[in-house]
């Protein structure tokens, strides 16, 4: 099975706030690798006008991108409780 199909198996609930939040903007124009672009599963970082956008609603909450991140910079919790993701088969 793909990953694509294995995410669609995926539901959220999704929260107003985001739970993930970069901490300084400055900090990521200064990140030379910005590797929260290429190793996040769901895609949630993005690169617009030079700006890291977090689209946290597809988060997966497996935490790669606070272990990642060369400069702590981002702050991560898990949503509210019922908020989030789950999984459809285990
Ligand atoms: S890895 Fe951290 S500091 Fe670098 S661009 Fe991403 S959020 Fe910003
Ligand atoms: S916790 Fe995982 S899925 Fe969520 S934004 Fe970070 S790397 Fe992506």
């Amino acid at each position: 099975m793909k990953i694509e199909d294995k995410l669609f198996l995926d539901r959220f609930r999704v929260e107003e706030e985001s739970h993930l939040k970069i901490t300084d903007a400055d900090k990521c124009k200064q990140c030379e690798d910005q590797p929260c672009l290429n190793l996040c599963p769901a895609n949630v970082y993005r690169l617009e006008d030079g700006c890291i956008m977090v689209n946290y609603e597809g988060c997966l909450e497996c935490g790669s991108c606070r272990i990642a991140c060369p400069k702590l910079n981002i702050d991560w919790n898990y949503p509210r409780g019922g908020f989030g993701i789950s999984h459809k088969f285990g």
